[in-house]
């Protein structure tokens, strides 16, 4: 079960989010400075950064940066990231079967002050570390998504997303926008809800919204074109519910949004993945 530790001082995802929507330039800026971290911690370091007067940059532990021959300045106060959690419980009560179910795992979310940006930091001369390339074939492979015919007969359509299938009309304005909109749908979980008559599910718009927040943080994090165009169906939804604040994104959908973007980013990227978001 996932759970969100998130203390008053730092802002929730869902404000994360709007200030996003709201930026030009913010997500990019964040996915430049800190593409190894997820997207809402990327976003999260930024904000730290702005508020205190920090220059962005590269950012590790204290022991990390002792290992890359760096040490962090006297005085200097470590920056605050939510870190995953991985646990395992062994359960010795039957489930509901009847059976004992043994290991399980499970993941939480805390929030800890043990990250340092490089201007927070000397000794040896870092390297400059290249934004990862980004391939989309290789992201809907690893992430089980098929790309299929574009067969609607609707001109206006420019994508449809089915189960773990996507189909990107071949004259669609902004291919690469819909494709991440379409997958956005997918790993947002929207095309497996469809199978489900009972239970709750997404209303149509705050999907569609969803969807499209997925496809911004994608665009303007691979400084791909299309950002302006998901910002403005964004913005308009936003002034329609409750006047541009971030009440109008529930916050579970805001998680569910950096999520999915996170994973369809690292899915495609070309280079080995480093993960920097363990425990050290
Ligand atoms: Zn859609």
């Amino acid at each position: 079960m996932e759970r969100n530790t998130q203390s008053t001082d730092i802002p929730k995802w869902a404000a994360l989010l709007v200030e996003a929507v709201n930026k030009p330039g913010l997500i990019l800026e964040a996915y430049s400075a800190f593409h190894n971290y997820s997207l809402g911690n990327q976003l999260l370091a930024l904000v730290q950064c702005y508020l205190r007067g920090i220059q962005p940059g590269p950012i590790n532990t204290f022991p990390k940066w002792q290992e890359l021959g760096r040490y962090v300045k006297r005085g200097e106060r470590a920056l605050t990231l939510c870190m995953p959690i991985t646990r395992k419980r062994r359960d010795e009560e039957a489930n509901s079967n009847g059976e004992v179910d043994g290991e399980h795992t499970f993941t939480s979310f805390v929030h800890r002050a043990r990250w340092f940006v490089v201007s927070q930091t000397e000794g040896q001369e870092l390297k400059a570390t290249p934004i990862p390339q980004w391939n989309a074939e290789q992201a809907l492979a690893t992430l089980n998504i098929e790309r299929i015919d574009f067969d609607s007969t609707d001109g206006n359509c420019q994508g449809f997303a089915r189960k773990r299938q996507i189909a990107i009309n071949p004259v669609a304005q902004l291919p690469h926008k819909t494709l991440f909109h379409e997958a956005g749908h997918v790993m947002l979980g929207h095309t497996a809800e469809g199978d489900f008559a009972d239970g709750e599910t997404t209303p149509r718009s705050l999907r569609e919204v969803e969807a499209e927040a997925v496809a911004l943080l994608c665009c303007e994090s691979l400084g791909l074109e299309g950002a302006a165009y998901c910002r403005g169906y964004i913005q308009n939804w936003l002034t329609q519910g409750t006047g541009s604040n971030s009440d109008a994104i529930p916050e579970k959908s805001a998680q569910k949004i950096f999520r999915a973007a996170d994973q369809i980013i690292r899915a495609g990227r070309t280079e080995p993945e480093q993960s920097t978001e363990t425990e050290q």
